[in-house]
C-alpha cells in the first residue's frame, strides 16, 4: 500500500492510474478503520482496479470541539487493515493543506440537509460536503462507496454529485453490524460495558418499529410513538431523535404510511452515555404493501 500525505501526490498518482486506464474506486474515512469500512473497500476491489482510501478527521464536520477531541484515532491500524484489504493509496489528509488559513468556500445541499442529522447538527453536512468535493477532485474516481449506516450522509452526497454533474458514481453499501446487531461504528470504542451492552437496543428498536409497520401499522405518529417506547426500555439510552420519513427524507404529510412509493426509512440518534450513536431501518417500496 502506498501512503500519500500530499494533496499533489494523490492527484498525481490517481491522474497515472486512469491515464494508465485503470478504473478508481474511492471509500473517504475519518479513520479508526473498522469491517463497515473494509466492506466497502471489498467492494471497491470488486468493481474496482485501483482502490483509493482517505483518512481524514474533517474538523468542518463536527459542531462540538469536544466530540472531535474524543474521535478514536488508530492510524497504525488503520494502515495494516488497508494493507491486508489490498488498498492501493491510502491518503492521510493533512489540515494545513485542506482547511488552510484563509479556507472560505464551501459546497451545500439544502433541503436534504435540513432534517435528521442535519436539525441537531448545524453545519455538520456543509463540512461533509465541502470536504468530500475537495477529495472528489484530487481523486476523481470512477466510483466512491458510502455505507448506509449514514443513510442521510449517502443520500446527500448522491445529490451533491448529481447537482453538481460529478463524474463519480456514488455506490451506496449495506450497513455492517456486530453479532449482536450493534451498528459498527469507530465511536464504539467509547462505549464503556454496560454502554456496550445497553446499544444495541437501538438496532432492536429499530428493527421492532420495522416489523410493526410491515404487520400493519399505517400511522406515522403510530410507529414513531412505538419507536420511542421500545427505546425507552433501555434506561441508558437518551434520544436525541426517532423519526419514520420517507426514501427521499421527507414527512408523510398525510401522517400515514402508506403509500410508500419511495420507500419508509426509520431514523434514531441516540446518545448511550456520552457517546452518540446514529442507526437507522429501511422498508423498500415493494415491502409495504398496498393502503
Ligand atoms: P466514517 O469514517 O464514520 O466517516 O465512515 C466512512 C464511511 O464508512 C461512510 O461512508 C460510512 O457510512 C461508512 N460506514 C461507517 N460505519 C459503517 C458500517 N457499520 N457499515 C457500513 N458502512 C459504514
Amino acid at each position: 500500500v502506498r501512503v500519500i500525505d500530499s494533496a499533489e501526490g494523490v492527484r498525481a498518482w490517481c491522474a497515472a492510474y486512469r491515464s494508465a486506464g485503470l478504473s478508481v474506486g474511492f471509500v473517504p474515512t475519518l479513520g479508526a478503520l473498522h469491517d463497515g469500512h473494509f466492506s466497502l473497500v471489498r467492494q471497491a476491489r470488486r468493481e474496482c482496479d485501483r482502490v483509493v482510501v482517505s483518512v481524514y478527521l474533517n474538523p468542518t464536520q463536527f459542531d462540538a470541539a469536544a466530540d472531535l477531541e474524543k474521535y478514536p484515532s488508530t492510524p497504525e491500524q488503520d494502515l495494516e487493515g488497508c494493507r491486508r484489504e489490498g488498498v492501493d493509496l491510502v491518503y492521510l489528509g493533512r489540515r494545513a493543506e485542506l482547511l488552510p488559513g484563509g479556507f472560505q468556500s464551501c459546497v451545500e445541499v439544502t433541503e436534504l440537509t435540513r432534517p435528521l442529522c442535519g436539525a441537531v447538527r448545524p453545519g455538520h453536512f456543509r463540512g461533509v460536503t465541502t470536504v468530500v468535493a475537495q477529495l472528489f477532485h484530487l481523486v476523481a474516481p470512477h466510483r466512491a462507496y458510502f455505507g448506509l449506516k449514514d443513510f442521510q450522509q449517502a443520500a446527500v452526497i448522491a445529490r451533491m454529485a448529481g447537482d453538481l454533474k460529478l463524474q463519480t458514481e456514488i455506490r451506496r453499501l449495506p450497513t455492517v453490524r456486530e453479532p449482536d446487531g450493534l451498528a459498527m461504528s469507530s465511536r464504539n470504542e467509547r462505549l464503556g460495558p454496560l454502554e456496550r451492552k445497553a446499544a444495541p437496543a437501538i438496532h432492536r428498536a429499530l428493527e421492532a418499529a420495522r416489523r410493526r409497520i410491515l404487520a400493519g401499522e399505517d400511522l406515522v405518529s403510530g410507529a414513531v410513538a412505538f419507536l420511542r417506547e421500545r427505546l425507552g426500555e433501555e434506561p441508558l439510552l437518551r434520544v436525541e431523535y426517532a423519526e419514520v420519513l420517507d426514501g427521499a427524507l421527507a414527512p408523510f404529510a398525510s401522517g400515514r404510511l402508506r403509500p410508500a412509493a419511495r420507500g419508509i426509512l426509520i431514523a434514531v440518534a441516540a446518545y448511550c452515555g456520552s457517546t452518540r450513536l446514529i442507526d437507522n431501518a429501511w422498508i423498500a417500496p415493494e415491502e409495504v404493501g398496498q393502503p
